[in-house]
């Protein structure tokens, strides 16, 4: 096999992540400005979830808080990258707790999360994650003060991922929440998952977190603010990676399992998440199908 076709294959097996995207892309994905958490500016808040699931290893203390720790590091990053990009940001983590405790085992709700259900585009494997993220938003909302005045009108019981999503907004009183459930990959590996409302149709976005790894998070994160994957892999766009890889070797919507201080944000990315306005001719041409790049 030659070097060429070896590349985008190593690219994927290192990938530890995926952008859930329904159906085949052969344009360019217009995530931006089309997703709930809105563009990464101002007040954001990334709101994060510990769920047990029978699947999984349960979480320790110690896993809680070296996660949390790598939740800071990535919000740590995201944010110098703002102030070098002078852009307004002040990005806060926030553990929940559902009556005093970090973590609650997922049987509470009488949901099941099955590993299946996220590495597939079947349909029935997708409703039924979509089903349990809301079972888990409907117990995690248990935790969360309603607040007295609300003009959102979410004094309701959350039933659902948009609804806690709602009351968070209120809670926190910005409306660029990043929603986040942690589950305890480490031992057996199972890739994150960001879940975007253009792109797999939920009606919000969140992310399923498998790691404690920081570029792996930030690169989430992104996700839930517009940014899409920059390497191969079978449920994206086929973008033009080889010249993405050449220009943006540490991009970190390209590669996550580096160290996060090695990392950047190309103007692709800082495009798609609200950053800059415009994407520049050059860029906009890696972001089409192979076959349509011609009259670029
Ligand atoms: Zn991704």
């Amino acid at each position: 096999m030659c070097k060429s076709n070896l590349i985008p294959i190593l690219l994927l097996l290192l990938s530890s992540c995926s952008l859930y995207i329904v159906g085949p892309q052969d344009h360019i994905v217009s995530s931006r400005n089309m997703n709930v958490c809105g563009h990464l500016k101002d007040s954001v808040i990334l709101y994060a979830i510990f769920i047990d699931v029978n699947e999984l290893h349960p979480f320790t203390q110690y896993d809680i808080q070296s996660t949390m720790d790598s939740v800071q590091k990535a919000c740590n990053w995201i944010q110098k990258q703002a102030d070098t990009n002078h852009v307004t940001l002040s990005i806060k983590p926030i553990l929940h707790k559902t009556r005093g405790k970090l973590s609650f085992h997922e049987r509470r709700v009488l949901a099941r999360l099955s590993l299946r259900d996220i590495g597939t585009r079947k349909r029935r494997h997708y409703n039924h994650l979509m089903g349990w993220a809301d079972k888990i938003s409907r117990y995690a909302s248990r935790g969360i003060k309603r607040q007295k005045s609300s003009k959102l009108g979410t004094k309701i019981r959350v039933n659902n991922t948009e609804q806690l999503i709602a009351r968070l907004r209120d809670q926190y009183k910005t409306d660029h929440i990043s929603l986040m459930f942690f589950i305890n990959g480490y031992y057996e590996r199972p890739r994150s998952f960001t879940f975007n409302s253009q792109t797999s149709s939920p009606n919000v976005e969140f992310s399923l977190i498998t790691h404690k790894n920081p570029s792996d998070i930030a690169h989430e994160l992104l996700h839930l603010f517009g940014a899409v994957d920059l390497y191969p892999h079978r449920q994206q766009a086929n973008f033009n990676y080889s010249e993405i890889a050449e220009k943006y070797p540490d991009e970190i919507m390209r590669i996550s399992h580096k160290n996060i201080d090695k990392l950047m944000l190309s103007p692709i990315t800082k495009y798609y998440i609200g950053w800059e306005n415009d994407l520049h001719k050059a860029d906009t041409r890696l972001l089409y199908h192979l076959n349509n790049v011609t009259p670029y």
